[in-house]
């Protein structure tokens, strides 16, 4: 598997958006579920290629990561979701991540030097951002790749009191004891250092939904948070915590260019 993944991470993007594109048909067929999901996506990415082959000088987005412009990006989709418009076809940054850097760079100081970042579960694009830009001042973490180091949100393999910024987007949900992994992040954090996280959260809960397993037709999730569960686990932590999405910080029609995600983050500052 290991090997597999140093070959995918080896092939041009699009061609790895089509490889994802065709296993999340084989995953829709064995789920039963999601197929006109997974074959719209399909045909959206064909049909977004084949365009690709005309140059325009007429762009309608630009990613925020790499400079890529074009007519659309390219959809993100498995059987249980599908996002229009989401996908850079160089970089492979979704929505999530674009609004990430706007907000990490409109609020934050975390790409100054001597500013030291944690991202927990990296994505390989982000990172790449994070590593041309942070170098040395940079650290990732998970059980498997792209992470830098190999480890778990529940026992993190660093001293106390040693990041300013630590990342984590949507962990939580796969997380089954979320008030130690919250606890981990505030122990590696510095005074006043700031969690930026972010999890699937649905607004028409009251309480969390727990699930014995993971949730096979909801992304493997063991967890679904309500919005106010989610902010009281942080809290709970010894965190100030504030709710910021990129409709906050940037006119419409910037937004509308990068094709942000809405969905907003939170942003816990260590108190105590
Ligand atoms: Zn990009």
């Amino acid at each position: 598997m290991y090997f597999l993944n140093i070959v995918k991470d080896l092939l041009p993007r699009r061609i790895r958006l089509f490889l994802t594109a065709l296993r999340n048909v084989g995953n829709a067929i064995l789920l039963r579920r999601g197929i006109g999901n997974t074959l719209r996506g399909v045909w959206q990415t064909v049909a977004l290629s084949l365009r690709e082959i005309v140059p325009s000088k007429q762009t309608a987005v630009t990613c925020n990561l790499c400079s890529w412009e074009g007519a659309a990006f390219y959809p993100n989709f498995a059987p249980s979701y599908f996002e229009r418009d989401c996908t850079c076809p160089q970089c492979g940054a979704i929505a999530r991540y674009r609004s990430l850097l706007v907000l990490l760079r409109i609020r934050t100081d975390c790409f100054h030097s001597g500013r030291l970042m944690l991202e927990i579960a990296p994505t390989d694009f982000f990172q790449n951002y994070c590593l041309r830009h942070k170098a040395k001042e940079y650290l990732s973490i998970d059980p498997s790749r792209p992470a830098i180091l190999k480890g778990n949100i529940a026992c993190l393999p660093f001293k106390g009191s040693a990041f300013d910024y630590v990342i984590c987007l949507h962990v939580f949900g796969y997380v089954r004891d979320d008030y130690r992994a919250a606890s981990e992040v505030s122990r590696v954090l510095k005074p006043r250092g700031v969690a930026i996280v972010q999890v699937a959260i649905d607004c028409s809960l009251e309480k969390s939904v727990e699930h014995l397993f993971p949730d096979r037709y909801d992304c493997g999730h063991i967890r679904r948070y309500s919005e106010s569960d989610f902010e009281r686990l942080w809290r709970g932590c010894g965190f100030h915590v504030q709710a910021v999405s990129v409709d906050d910080l940037l006119p419409v029609a910037v937004v509308r260019r990068y094709r942000l995600d809405h969905k907003p983050f939170l942003i816990a500052t260590k108190v105590r």
